[in-house]
């Protein structure tokens, strides 16, 4: 998997894939990060890469020019996604994440200020994608969840110690509480069952816990889930 993300602030990007898993899964080869910098391709004598709205608004919008020079100087593979993080995008979701990582290669473009010109969408047509209901000042921590989102879902990032098959959302439920030593903290004891050793009771009680925390905090899953069910 190879991601290539337009940025104007590429540190963001690197400093969070230098460490940890997503570290390792590079080091490893599993996929690869780049980035491009709309403000290396502007043709503005200052550097600028963007500018006031027509009709009058605060903030700065980002210029067509210099994102779809950058956007086109990027080698697409075949087998490509192009993914603009917006607000106004899909709400982003585990379903999606395995879509997305099917692909050979994501390119992302990560907006700031006020946002796009809308001829950036127009010419590119990227699939949009939001994080969530909620405005950030920059594409670049939505891209992020999508590298780390997706690059989970590729074989050789997670060590069987990080597994993913049991995490959220994998069946459609929330994931059942997880304990660790010692037995008792504070006065709050580890459940017996999961000390008994007796596998199938530990996957029934597992499983109670997983619906009971579904179905109180997430009705919308559970719904789902029984639906299939
Ligand atoms: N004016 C835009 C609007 O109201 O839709 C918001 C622009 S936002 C301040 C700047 C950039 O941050 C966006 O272009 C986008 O790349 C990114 N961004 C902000 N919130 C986001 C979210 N919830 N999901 C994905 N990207 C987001």
């Amino acid at each position: 998997m190879r991601f290539d993300v337009l940025t104007l602030f590429p540190e963001v990007i690197y400093n969070y894939c230098d460490v940890s898993i997503m570290k390792r899964a590079k080091d490893n080869g599993v996929f690869e990060v780049k980035t491009v910098n709309p403000r290396d391709f502007t043709l503005d004598k200052h550097k600028k890469v963007d500018d006031t709205p027509y009709g009058g608004g605060a903030g700065m919008v980002l210029a067509p020019q210099p994102y779809v020079d950058a956007y086109e100087s990027v080698e697409k593979l075949e087998n490509s996604v192009t993914i603009m993080l917006s607000p106004q995008g899909e709400p982003l979701c585990e379903e999606i994440v395995c879509d997305l990582a099917k692909y050979d290669q994501i390119v992302m473009l990560c907006g700031h200020y006020e946002g796009f010109d809308e001829r950036i969408r127009e010419i590119i047509k990227p699939r949009e994608i939001s994080v969530g209901d909620f405005v950030l000042t920059g594409g670049e921590l939505p891209a992020l969840c999508l590298i780390d989102a997706v690059s989970r879902k590729i074989e050789g990032t997670l060590g069987k110690i990080e597994s993913a098959y049991d995490d959220s959302f994998s069946d459609g439920l929330l994931e059942y509480p997880q304990y660790t030593k010692p037995r008792e903290y504070r006065g709050l004891q580890v459940p017996e069952v999961l000390l008994n050793g007796n596998h199938k009771e530990i996957e029934e009680f597992r499983h109670q816990q997983q619906l009971e925390r579904t179905k109180l905090r997430r009705p919308d899953l559970f719904e789902k889930y029984s639906e299939n069910d």
